[in-house]
């Protein structure tokens, strides 16, 4: 597979790169709808996380936004392959199945460190304008998980190019990339907690911590794992939330008390 990728053209490259992004976008995003919507409520497991609405317009807003970057993600697979074609990277053909597990475990972790800093850089002063577009969605959905500014795109679009410049990673490892990292964002956006019973800091809490990061603003910058925000002690506290929760209930009841008078 990774020879064909290689004698692709330019065109073919980037139209496969958009077939590839749009499609694990929209197949992700329904799967996780389903299931958080769906199954997982009707056979009693998990819970909503944020119980306010969605804003007006909301799903469109976000499914625009991820079309931007579908085309960003799609035409951007030219730096890779263009990388390749210069000689300045090089796939590996026959790794073991050994060696592509450890190459995907690399690249989970570094993909959590690109990401920590590229998040946390959006975060600045200098950077926030082009951040604030997918921080318009308060309340999460499976459909935020594209949802950026074209500038973020670019910056959170490029995690494999310096990886494969220091190493010759196997084709399937690189294609690993977009799927586990797709995968966790629409955990981390999904909105429900699947295992009520773990602490905040397990692995599988970390939609717990994307949605206190969406609900807060400021803190825990990390994707998937919680090891960059501890470094950088940027974690937000399990509670952070609850006083967004409250205030909208109060506002709930004056607004119900209003209508009842
Ligand atoms: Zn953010
Ligand atoms: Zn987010």
């Amino acid at each position: 597979m990774g020879r064909v990728f290689e004698s692709l053209s330019a065109w073919e490259v980037m139209l496969w790169g958009l077939v590839f992004f749009g499609g694990i976008y929209l197949v992700f995003g329904a799967a996780t709808w389903l299931l958080t919507h769906r199954l997982l409520p009707a056979l009693g497991i998990g819970r909503v996380l944020d119980p306010r609405p969605l804003q007006p317009g909301q799903l469109r807003q976000e499914l625009l936004q991820s079309g931007v970057s579908v085309l960003i993600f799609g035409l951007g697979m030219i730096f890779p392959w263009g990388l390749i074609q210069l000689g300045w990277a090089q796939l590996h053909h026959d790794a073991s199945a050994l060696r592509i597990c450890l190459e995907i475990l690399a690249l989970v972790i570094w993909n959590d460190v690109h990401f920590w800093i590229n998040h946390r850089l959006l975060h600045t002063r200098w950077l926030r304008r082009y951040h604030l577009p997918h921080h318009r969605s308060v309340v999460t959905t499976p459909f935020s998980t594209y949802s950026f500014h074209p500038i973020e795109a670019l910056m959170l679009g490029n995690v494999i190019l310096l990886p494969m410049v220091v190493h010759d990673f196997s084709f399937w490892s690189l294609l690993s990339v977009p799927l586990f990292s797709l995968f966790f964002n629409c955990i981390g956006h999904a909105n429900y907690d699947f295992v009520s019973s773990v602490g905040y800091s397990h692995w599988f809490a970390a939609s717990r911590r994307h949605h206190l990061h969406h609900a807060c603003y400021n803190g825990n910058y990390g994707f998937q794992f919680t090891f960059m925000d501890r470094l950088f002690r940027t974690r937000l506290a399990a509670d952070a939330a609850q006083r967004h929760f409250v205030m909208h209930e109060r506002k709930r009841g004056r607004q119900e008390g209003q209508g009842a008078g």
